[in-house]
């Protein structure tokens, strides 16, 4: 349960329930998803935007979505388990810059077989490299969430390729674009190597996740 102190949130027993994720299954198709109950929170992002190492800086384990990125695994809806009641799910990869159409419409049916469906999921992390937001595969992706009125917080990920100032100017910027509009997206920067905005996100997930 998240406490609040005289020095704000107490992130340390947040932090550790992330850091017990342990990898459940990758799904191919719906019948392979853990049953729909509980919360979960589900990462996505194009290929390349940094959703690995952000879900690695979250969830303190180097290792886990690498898991999700071996051979096979990358068309998969991957679950972690936190504990019996939440997970967090590593979303396949989109825009693949070598992807055939027959490809980008599979991974088109997996990601809504499982964001339509889903009535355990609280909200979506979409991470998009700050140099490179609101591509056209993030618009349709948000505007899906949108249509299924989905909260979703957005990481602007690798703010550390930017200076402190250009990096707020970008986030101020992407606050005014018309697909984050709509009252349930958030944006925040972020940096895996710098741990810049580990804890709003975080914060985020305990909100979601109710830890
Ligand atoms: P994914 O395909 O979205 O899972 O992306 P990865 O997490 O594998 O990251 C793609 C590349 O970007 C890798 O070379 C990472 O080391 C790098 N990267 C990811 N996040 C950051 C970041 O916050 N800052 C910097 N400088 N590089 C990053």
């Amino acid at each position: 349960m998240l406490t609040v102190g005289p020095d704000g949130p107490d992130l340390v027993p947040v932090a550790a329930a992330l850091q017990r994720a342990r990898f459940l299954v990758g799904a191919r198709k719906a019948a392979q998803f853990p049953p729909d109950q509980g919360s979960e929170v589900a990462f996505a992002g194009r290929s390349n935007a940094g959703k690995s190492s952000a879900l690695n800086a979250t969830l303190g384990l180097r290792s886990l979505a690498r898991t999700s990125k071996t051979p096979g695994r990358t068309r998969e809806v991957n679950f972690f388990g936190l504990d019996e009641k939440r997970r967090v799910v590593d979303l396949p990869g989109y825009g693949y810059a070598r992807a055939s159409d027959a490809e980008r419409r599979r991974w088109e049916r997996t990601v809504e077989l499982y964001l339509d469906g889903r009535r355990c999921l609280r909200g979506i992390v979409l991470v998009m490299d700050l140099r490179h937001t609101f591509t056209d595969f993030d618009q349709q992706f948000l505007a899906f969430c949108h249509d299924l009125q989905l909260s979703v917080h957005i990481l602007l990920s690798k703010a550390d390729k930017l200076s402190k100032s250009r990096a707020k100017s970008t986030l101020l910027a992407a606050r005014q674009h018309p697909a984050a509009g709509g009252g349930r997206v958030s944006l925040q920067l972020f940096s895996a190597p710098k741990r810049y905005g580990v804890e709003a996100l975080q914060l985020h997930l305990a909100g979601w996740l109710d830890l």
